[in-house]
């Protein structure tokens, strides 16, 4: 018999659900990947047609090229259906005193990472200099606005490890025609209704607004702040976390470069600011530009004064009259996100904020983890149902200790938001716990469960030590038979760093090429 799955909503959560599980399941059309499960899960995708997309993700995770690449969508296609560029990290400005310091959080790990720990060398011997810089290329790679890449190297392959900035609409578009024509996820429009539910309190079927009724095995909600099912219908509580992570609002903008010639940033810009921060996000053709902050320590007039200038400051930017998007949202997720045989996916299983992009990650990592275990039957739901929940909190608690980590860490004391955010009470024990163990040992390997992890210790050693967190350790905790090593990978991260610099083309050298090829 057939399984089959329902996914309700059509924004970049439903789409690259249907994608991943589609691709895994259900490829048609070409004999020799025809799977043996062919005949068995069907994935049926539907969509409102009055309620749109949130569409503001617009920053990806080294994660999105597996995804796309398995679920059959070359690179070249999405870079140019999507008006994509590279992301090959973040650049934290104003996040310590509130001035123009600065540091990055690259995706490259430090060399020897998982052999040799720079980090607690760097701790012991090199505080004065730059973590980043002492222990990777990327961030100056960065500062010259290069490619991870050249343009002879293969589709999804790096030099240095990148993931993306991607126009959300457009790559909603894409991930749809995509999985319609060539993964036979079937497409339909209507406006979910209510639900019929079954004698066990499963969903036997979704009813649309004219009265077609859908059913299904397994329903993934993906409607978003809509959240149909795990809310309307299961009224699956909702954990607010705005008591750690303040914000709540964002003003989004979407701005044209001034000139077809001016650089395109090489990673996501995150500038502080006194009640929030500001992204901004380099596409091909223009940038995403937003104020998110918590409004009750600032008003919508002052964070948007306060977004404008930031755009009116910058000379690579066009000068229009621009209004900016104001979404609302109340940081948080669900209390548990497979119920019955629903599971919600995206911003209806929760969203805290869009520092470090933690969203698009969490729906592949969910949508690929359904994948892989997808329930043969009934009673195997409920035990993975219960994996699942665990797993999910699991994540989005690293998720919040990692982004209050970045607010924690400041010196800033001169607003009300940056003082509040260092205040014991808003922040979480296990971060408290974390960063006790990190006064006198640099977060390591051994940390977490490095399977299941979205940040590495590597990220934590960026964060931490971009903001100038000490680590109490002297050269005589160093093993000796190390110090070697560590001289010589230091001296092949300053050669590999001048070899990048001379070898990679700009950004806008590097798509200029694409479109011509
Ligand atoms: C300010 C901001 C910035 C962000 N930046 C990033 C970022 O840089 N990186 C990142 O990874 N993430 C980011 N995110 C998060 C990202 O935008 C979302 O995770 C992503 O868009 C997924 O949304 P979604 O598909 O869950 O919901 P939506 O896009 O809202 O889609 C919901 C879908 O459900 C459908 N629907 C709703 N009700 C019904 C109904 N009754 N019947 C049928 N269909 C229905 C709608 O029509 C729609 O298709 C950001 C979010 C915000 C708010």
């Amino acid at each position: 018999m057939k399984t089959r799955v329902v996914i309700v909503g059509g924004g970049t959560a439903g789409w690259l659900t249907a994608g991943i599980i589609a691709a895994k399941h259900c490829t048609v059309n070409n004999a020799d990947t025809a799977n043996i499960d062919i005949q068995q899960t069907e994935v049926i995708l539907v969509e409102s047609p009055d309620v749109k997309n949130l569409g503001v993700g617009e920053g990806t995770w080294p994660t999105m090229r597996d995804t796309l690449r398995q679920i059959g969508i070359s690179e070249r296609t999405f870079l140019s259906c999507c008006d994509a560029n590279f992301k090959q990290g973040s650049k934290f400005v104003g996040w310590l005193d509130g001035e123009s310091d600065h540091y990055y959080h690259p995706f490259m790990a430090p060399a020897g990472y998982g052999s040799v720990s720079l980090a607690e060398h760097w701790s012991a011997t090199s505080r004065e200099l730059n973590f980043e810089s002492w222990v990777s290329s990327q961030g100056t790679v960065c500062q010259q606005n290069l490619a991870p890449k050249t343009s002879q190297m293969p589709e999804y392959a790096f030099g240095l490890n990148y993931g993306y900035h991607l126009n959300a609409g457009k790559f909603v578009s894409m991930l749809h025609q995509h999985c319609v024509e060539k993964l036979g996820v079937r497409y339909i429009q209507g406006h979910v209704e209510h639900v019929l539910p079954a004698e066990n309190g499963d969903i036997a079927s979704i009813v649309l607004v004219g009265g077609e009724h859908v059913d299904g095995d397994l329903f993934i909600d993906c409607s978003g702040f809509a959240a149909i099912l795990i809310d309307k219908h299961y009224q699956i509580p909702f954990k607010s976390k705005q008591h750690i992570l303040f914000n709540d609002t964002a003003l989004a903008l979407q701005v044209e470069h001034a000139s077809d010639d001016v650089p395109i940033a090489s990673c996501t810009v995150a500038t502080a600011q006194k009640s929030g921060w500001v992204w901004d996000i380099s596409l091909q053709n223009r940038r995403g530009i937003g104020h998110v902050f918590s409004s009750d320590f600032t008003d919508v007039e002052q964070a948007e004064r306060a977004l404008l200038k930031y755009v009116s400051n910058d000379p690579f930017l066009a000068t229009k009259k621009l209004t900016p998007r104001k979404i609302k949202f109340t940081p948080g997720h669900r209390e548990t996100f497979w119920h019955k045989n629903c599971v919600a996916i995206g911003v209806s299983a929760g969203f805290v904020e869009p520092l470090e992009a933690t969203a698009l990650v969490l729906i592949e990592k969910s949508a690929e983890w359904i994948s892989q275990q997808l329930p043969r039957n009934r009673s195997a739901m409920t035990v993975l149902a219960k994996r699942f929940n665990q797993l999910t909190l699991q994540r989005w608690q690293e998720i919040i200790d990692f982004l209050k980590l970045h607010y924690v860490l400041t010196n800033r004391q001169d607003s009300e938001y940056w003082r509040a955010h260092q205040q014991p009470g808003s922040i979480p024990e296990s971060l408290q716990d974390a960063m006790t163990l990190w006064r006198s040992q640099v977060p390591g390997l051994y940390e977490g469960n490095q399977r299941f992890e979205l940040f590495s210790s590597a990220s934590k050693q960026y964060v931490l030590y971009g903001m100038g967190f000490h680590t109490a350790l002297a050269q005589s905790d160093l093993g000796r038979q190390e110090v070697l090593r560590v001289k010589r990978l230091r001296n092949e991260t300053l050669h590999s760093t001048e070899k990048l610099l001379s070898a990679l083309p700009t950004n806008r050298q590097f798509f200029s090429h694409l479109m011509k090829t």
